[in-house]
This record gives structure tokens, sequence and C-alpha cells, in this order.
């Protein structure tokens, strides 16, 4: 019998995990990417000696990974060297209060303690509800497809006892009565698109899910662990092709037939999968077809993530009072969030978060010198049409002098090389709807059911997988939509 064959387009995190699932069931996979290199969210920019993880830098529950080395019998370490990083983050506020985030009860308890006594008890009951949502939104929920409405009522009772319906702010809130702690404990869900005091309280589990497995980064940085996610799935027999950009699915009736790239090559497989943009794919790659248009309209009355806005840059010598990963408030919370994900202007402050990755790893910048990322979170391009060619260096400048004003003094006199990556890099370069950096609004009304299915419910062998799916965005969450959309491909669904 001949082996299946599966287009999966887009070599981001969750199309690598889709890939390798399915070719270590036996399937013939063909995995195609538009850009020079796979990684999508996680591409590496090189420049002058430097090397830059483009996205993901916080590898949280590293099991999932690890998973997807042992479907074949592998092993991750055979391929990847993980290492842990501690603090997980050090929070930095403008009035110089600062936080390290860690994994030691006893450390945490001191620390809280010394800020607001009251707190402690508190916090050691957030950390259980955390843990409750965990089991149930993640553990038994993040890799179970929703494609009816009767799996959204099953784990209705689960939602309400948990009080889904909350937001992230509020339940910390409930816990926790320090505003700057309230701070530490809510901001997490920002890192997967969400808005604290909008996204649901689900979305809370990522303390537990920190607090559990660690928060890790690959020997050679996150573009590594690509690599090596590259190399299992090309030992494993599949084949991956970069430079190719899919310009269409080409359909038959209600059935994919196969892929048409811009350069002409056409190839028919008997299913295909898109870690594409959700937009991106019914709106551009199905165009003309009357599905495509159903679901694009649908798809555009949707709430979309916010934008980021990156710096890439090297410094001259090191610089050892910095941590791996440190976010820095600025001097709004609240309302900052609200101007980021609802305003139609660029706000006037920021709220940052800088990652360091020479502490743990000195190689990714040459001998002497040390790499560097700073994010703004900024709003899409569907809210505020900023022009970014004029709005960039501009914005790159100010958020520079401010690092080199607060946190790492003779920065500008140091900056030997950098590279910015605005709303309209997620748009033309990632094909992000709206330059949106994760895709569809992580709120309970966009979430499981309400997101883009894992199996489109009338294209039946056409299937998604990333983060505009079901559990959404983040690695955990792309690669958890890996196995969903995996099960169902395998199943024989299709
Ligand atoms: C700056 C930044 C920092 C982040 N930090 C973290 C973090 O620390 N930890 C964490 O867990 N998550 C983090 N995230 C979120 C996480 O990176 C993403 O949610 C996740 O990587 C998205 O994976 P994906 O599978 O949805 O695919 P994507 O990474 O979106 O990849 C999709 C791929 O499809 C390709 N593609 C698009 N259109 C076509 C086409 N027509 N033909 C062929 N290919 C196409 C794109 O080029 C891309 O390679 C971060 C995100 C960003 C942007």
């Amino acid at each position: 019998m001949t082996a299946r064959t599966t287009a999966v387009i887009g070599a981001g995190f969750g199309g690598l995990a889709l890939a390798i699932r399915l070719q270590s069931a036996g399937q013939q996979v063909t995995l195609l990417e538009k850009r020079d290199k796979p990684g999508g969210r996680g591409y590496v920019y090189e420049q002058d000696g430097f090397t830059f993880d483009g996205g993901p830098t916080v590898i949280t529950d590293p099991g999932c990974l690890e998973a997807l080395f042992a479907l074949s019998g592998r092993k991750m370490s055979d391929y990847i060297e993980m290492i842990p990083v501690t603090p997980f983050y050090q929070l930095c506020w403008e009035d110089g209060y600062r936080f390290d985030y860690v994994n030691d009860q006893a450390v945490l308890d001191r620390q809280i303690a010394a800020k607001s006594p009251g707190d402690v008890a508190g916090y050691r009951d957030f950390l259980k509800y955390s843990q409750a949502l965990l089991e149930e939104g993640y553990v038994k929920l993040g890799a179970a497809p929703f494609l009816d409405f009767r799996s959204m009522v099953r784990v209705a009772p689960q939602l309400i006892r948990l009080r889904a319906d909350r937001s992230v702010y509020a339940s910390v809130a409930r816990f926790i009565k320090d505003e700057h702690l309230r701070q530490a404990f809510s901001f997490q869900s920002l890192l997967v698109g969400g808005d604290p005091f909008s996204t649901s309280a689900i979305y809370a589990l990522i303390h537990a899910l920190e607090r559990r497995w660690g928060v890790w980064f690959p020997r050679g940085g996150t573009g590594a662990l690509i690599r090596a996610l590259v190399k299992l799935f090309e030992d494993l027999g599949g084949t991956i092709r970069c430079n190719a950009n899919v310009a269409r699915i080409t359909t038959e009736g209600p059935r994919a037939t196969g892929v048409l790239l811009k350069d002409g090559w056409q190839g028919r497989f008997d299913n295909v999968a898109s870690n594409a943009d959700v937009m991106h794919t019914y709106d551009q790659l199905l165009t003309g077809t009357e599905r495509g248009g159903k679901m694009a309209r649908k798809l555009a009355r949707k709430r979309w993530s916010m934008s980021l806005f990156v710096i890439y840059f090297g410094l001259k010598g090191e610089r050892k009072d910095l941590r791996h990963h440190m976010v820095l408030f600025g001097r709004r919370y609240r309302e900052l969030i609200r101007e980021i994900f609802n305003g139609a202007t660029l706000p006037d402050d920021f709220s940052l978060y800088l990652h360091a990755p020479s502490v743990t790893d000195p190689t990714l910048a040459p001998p002497g010198h040390s790499a560097y990322y700073v994010l703004s979170p900024v709003p899409h391009l569907g809210n505020a049409a900023i022009d970014w060619e004029v709005e960039g260096p501009r914005y790159r400048d100010r958020i520079l002098d401010y690092l080199d004003t607060h946190y790492i003094p003779g920065l500008k006199r140091d900056l030997v090389t950098s590279h910015i990556l605005t709303p309209a890099g997620f748009r033309d370069e990632l094909n992000g709807h709206h330059g949106s950096a994760f895709s569809l609004e992580p709120v309970l009304t966009q979430s499981a059911f309400f997101r883009t299915h894992n199996r489109d419910d009338v294209i039946r062998n056409l299937f998604f997988v990333g983060a505009g799916t079901h559990p959404g965005a983040g690695v955990p969450g792309v690669v958890a939509s890996a196995e969903a959309t995996a099960g169902l491909m395998l199943g024989g669904a299709a």
C-alpha cells in the first residue's frame, strides 16, 4: 500500500510538529515554507557575527517537544541540549522594585513577604488555582480538537467551576492584593497575545505550567531547536522545501487536491494542512472558492492579537548585571494594555521584554560581545494604521534611549549592529493578518470550538495547525495543536 501524502504549508513550530507526527506515523510529508529558512516566528537573523532568535525564547513544557522525538523511539537530547534558565524572568519597575520570578517556593515566599506579607498565603492559593487550570485547560484539553458545539458543552461545567468567564487579572486580584505582584502574576498571558484584562482566566495556567516544568533555553538558541526538529523530520524521511511560497490550495468540489506555488510548481496530495495564518489561508490560498470567501468574512469580524515591535541588537562587551529574561514594566499597566489592544495610535510609553541570551549562551555573539532583543507590544495594523517605514527608526531610537538610561548604560556607545521587525514585517514576511504577532486574540469567545477548527468543516481533507487554531499561540500551544490535528488526520477522518 502506498503511504498517504500530505503537504504542510509553513514550517513554524506547529507545522514542523505536525509534519513530524505524520511522518513518524508513516505518511509521506512535504513541508513547504515561503521563507529561505524554517522557523516562522522562530526565524533566525544572522548579522555581523551575531545570532538573533527572531521570536520564541522562553521554552516551557519541553516534554511536548520530547514527545515528538519519542514517537520514533528517538531522544531529544541526541539532537539538542536544553539548558534550564533561572530566574525565569527578572521583573523590573520604574520605581526601582525588582522581583526575581524563580521556581523556588522559599525564595518566592521571601520576596512576597518582603513586599506584601498578606499576599504569601494568597499566592499559594493562586498557585493551586493555576494548577487546577493547567490540568483542565492544558493537560486534558490542550490537544483535544473542538470540532462541534457538543465538545464545548461537555467542558462547560469545568469552565464554569474554574470561573473561565473572569479575566486573568481579575483572577489574580482575587488572591493577591499588591499591585506589583498582581502584575507579576498576570502579565504572562501577553506572551501568547492575550490581554490580561480580557483574556479568560484559563490563561492563568501559564504560571503553573512554568512552575511545573520550568523555563528552558536551547544551546545555540531557539534556532538550534528548529534545526533539531528539521533534522528529526528529515531523518524520518520527510521532505522540506524552503523558498516555496504557496499561492493556492487547489480544490475539486469539497476536496483539496494539492498546492500550487508562486513559481508555478504544482503538487497533488491526499491531504493539505496549513500552518500559515488562518486568514491568509482562507482569503488568499482559497481565493475564489465559496468556502474561502465565507470563512474569510467570518474571520474579518474576529478580534486579532496585538502586534510587536522588536529590535535585535548587538553590543561590544558583556553585561553581567542583566538576566536572560527581563520584563521592564513602564509607568502604566492597565491603561497601556488597553491602548495596545484597542487604541488607534502608538502609545507614548511602553513596557518591554528584554532578551539577553548571551547570559546563558555566549556563543550567540562574537567573542567579547553580547546579543539582545527587546520587544514592545504595539497595536496591530487593523487598529492603528501606522507607517512603520517612518515610525520604525524613531521608535527604535526611543526604546534604545530608554534602555540606555534605565537598564543598559552605555548601550548607544557600544552598539555594533541592530535590526528591527515591525508589524509590517509580521504582515509582509509572515502573512500575519493585520500584522498580528499571535493570530486570533485568545478570548473565551474565540477559544476551543470558537477558534479555527483543526479540520475544515467542509473541505474535510484540509487541516489547520498553529496559533490560529485550538489551543492557540505559544510554542506549547502550537505543538499541542499539532497533536490535535495529527489525531484527526491519522484517525482516518479525512
Ligand atoms: C517576538 C515573539 C516572541 C515570542 N516569544 C515566545 C516565547 O518566548 N515563548 C513561546 O512559547 N512563544 C513565544 N511566542 C509565540 C510563538 O512564537 C508563536 O505562537 C509560535 O511560534 C507560532 O507558531 P505557528 O506554528 O503558529 O507558526 P508560525 O511561526 O506563524 O509559522 C508559520 C509559517 O508559515 C509560513 N507561511 C505563511 N504563508 C505561507 C505560504 N503562503 N506559503 C508557504 N509558507 C507560508 C511563514 O513563513 C511561517 O514560517 C513569541 C512570538 C513572537 C512573535
